[in-house]
């Protein structure tokens, strides 16, 4: 999904393309940690009741960032994944909070974050109960700067030898460029990563948000396309949408 929910229009408009390619999950943030104060900080309330009518209307489970305590008693009530975001990642008693929710947390990988931080950062939200972590590559500060963030795709296999919990790969905060997530995200799933998170705009030039990393829905269908058949060399599949009576019955 967007990078921030702006408007149904615009949620509608992305969810509905997301959803016909093959998305599982829709994410956009209601709640935008942002550099400047001055920036977008998203649309707060009104935008996890946005969220909520997309998953009414298309069946797409809801992820979005909780910023602070306030915001994750929120965001626990009306999505279905709870995203902790990468300036967040020792935010302790957020985690804490997390790990007393009951629903699962996405944990995305702090900005100069080690593995041994990244999965002490998880062990909080699991030492509160709360089983349900995926983590989140989603970039590393580095000197490089022909990308937003450098991709520290080696973590994956990392994460598999010394942990159980899932990994997804963020490629669009992961390079801060649209032309570079398609080839990232191929490569996501060549090392073997459990998911990719995409932003995907309509209008990417109008994004209030991430529009010079979000790619439009035609690229997405690519995407899903190509990661298809990568995982299918590996003897993986993509996961099934759910059907429409079983995304009903999910509602319920
Ligand atoms: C986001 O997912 O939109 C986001 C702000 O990401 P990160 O926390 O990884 O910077
Ligand atoms: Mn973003």
């Amino acid at each position: 999904g967007p990078c921030a929910i702006e408007s149904r229009e615009q949620a509608f408009a992305i969810a509905e393309r997301v959803r016909a390619a093959g998305a599982r999950l829709f994410r956009g943030g209601a709640y935008k940690p942002r550099t400047s104060p001055y920036s977008f900080q998203g649309l707060g309330e009104q935008g996890l009741k946005i969220l909520a009518e997309v998953r009414a209307e298309f069946g797409l489970k809801i992820v979005t960032e909780a910023v602070d305590a306030e915001s994750l008693d929120l965001v626990e009530q009306y999505g279905d994944v709870i995203q902790i975001g990468a300036r967040n990642m020792q935010n302790f008693s957020l985690l804490k909070r997390a790990g007393r929710a009951r629903k699962p947390v996405l944990l995305k990988r702090g900005l100069s974050a080690t593995l041994d931080e990244f999965l002490m950062a998880a062990e909080y939200i699991l030492a509160e109960g709360n089983p349900q972590v995926i983590l989140c590559e989603r970039g590393v500060r580095t000197f490089a700067d022909h990308t937003r963030n450098t991709l520290d795709l080696s973590v994956v296999p990392a994460v598999e030898r010394l942990s159980h919990l899932p990994i997804l790969v963020d490629p669009s905060h992961g390079t801060g460029r649209r032309e570079k997530v398609l080839p990232l995200s191929r490569a996501a799933v060549a090392v073997g990563a459990d998911g990719l998170l995409v932003e995907v705009h309509h209008q990417p030039s109008k994004a209030l948000s991430d529009g010079y990393q979000s790619i439009l829905p035609d690229d997405f269908d690519r995407l899903l396309e190509e990661v298809r058949a990568i995982a299918a060399v590996l003897g993986r599949t993509l996961a099934a949408q759910p059907t429409a009576a079983q995304a009903a019955k999910a509602l319920h």
